[in-house]
């Protein structure tokens, strides 16, 4: 039986509502990695098994977590089941209402979202949404002082503003700003016109480090390429020169699939079973 590490990413569902063409979700290249989507049973059986095994930290994700009409029912369960586990929701933020915001602050389900872009933001997400919606959904999370985790995506696309996207979510009060690199996995893998090289990266680096960071924690996530997959050589020569750290996927977190198995990391194509 696979020992499971300690912080785990369910991804409860495959669809999504948005198109993003840098989106790294791995069903993009791999379509059966993510087949059969699991119904409500068959997630609240491997909550069990978590639960029974000790796992106390749990982010449901997708594609869009909340196309599941039973995703709060099953944040809930998770919540009955482990009141003293960590849980949390990654949603695109779409889909989210004002009641929804309230619920996840009184079962204390952290928020997590995603900015894509600003003017950018119809392009990169492939619909014809504005901002208006995330950045709302940001600043009325932290007006409930239940604050989002935001995560940015930096590709050439939306470069140009991304000193504005930084700004503005600062200014909407996230809890928190991850900003990485457009990594060329999923959908991005046919987007090389997108990714940056590793100079071009250090240089977006350079420019947000210079921008007033408003009191909020702000940390960058460097990987380019998965180091749990076999890369062509091609592309980790583009990519030369990055400083890789040790990666811990698998056993400090890991991911649970649409199809409830096991795989070390988000962007790593080998579905294990583990139970
Ligand atoms: S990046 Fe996120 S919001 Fe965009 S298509 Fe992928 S799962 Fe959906």
């Amino acid at each position: 039986m696979l020992q499971l590490p300690p912080h785990l990413i369910l991804e409860v569902t495959s669809r999504c509502n948005y198109h993003c063409p840098f989106c790294y979700c791995v069903w993009h290249e791999f379509p059966e990695l993510a087949k059969p989507e699991l119904d409500t049973t068959a997630w609240e059986d491997i909550l069990r098994e978590c639960a029974t095994r000790g796992i106390q930290d749990f982010l449901f994700t997708g594609g869009e977590a909340t196309l599941r009409q039973d995703i709060w029912h099953l944040l809930e369960f998770a919540h009955n089941l482990m009141p003293s586990a960590r849980l949390a929701i990654f949603t695109n933020g779409s889909r989210m209402t004002e009641e929804k915001l309230l619920w996840c602050k009184n079962q204390k389900i952290c928020l997590s979202t995603s900015l894509q872009g600003l003017r950018t933001y119809a392009i990169q997400t492939g619909t014809r949404r504005t901002y208006a919606k995330t950045l709302s959904f940001i600043a009325r999370a932290a007006e409930m002082d239940w604050p989002a985790d935001v995560s940015i995506t930096v590709n050439k696309t939306n470069r140009h503003e991304i000193a504005d996207m930084v700004a503005a979510t600062v200014l909407s009060r996230a809890k928190s700003i991850q900003i990485g690199p457009v990594m060329l996995e999923g959908k991005a893998r046919n987007h090389p016109e997108l990714a940056f090289s590793h100079d071009e990266w250090e240089a977006v680096k350079a420019e947000i480090n210079a921008l007033p960071d408003g009191g909020i924690p702000r940390w960058f996530v460097d990987e380019m390429l998965c180091e749990c997959r076999l890369q062509p050589k091609k592309l980790v020569k583009s990519f030369g020169g990055n400083e890789s750290r040790p990666c811990t996927a698998g056993k400090t977190f890991g991911v649970i699939g649409p199809s409830g198995y096991f795989r070390k990391c988000l962007h790593t194509v080998e579905n294990i079973e583990w139970r």
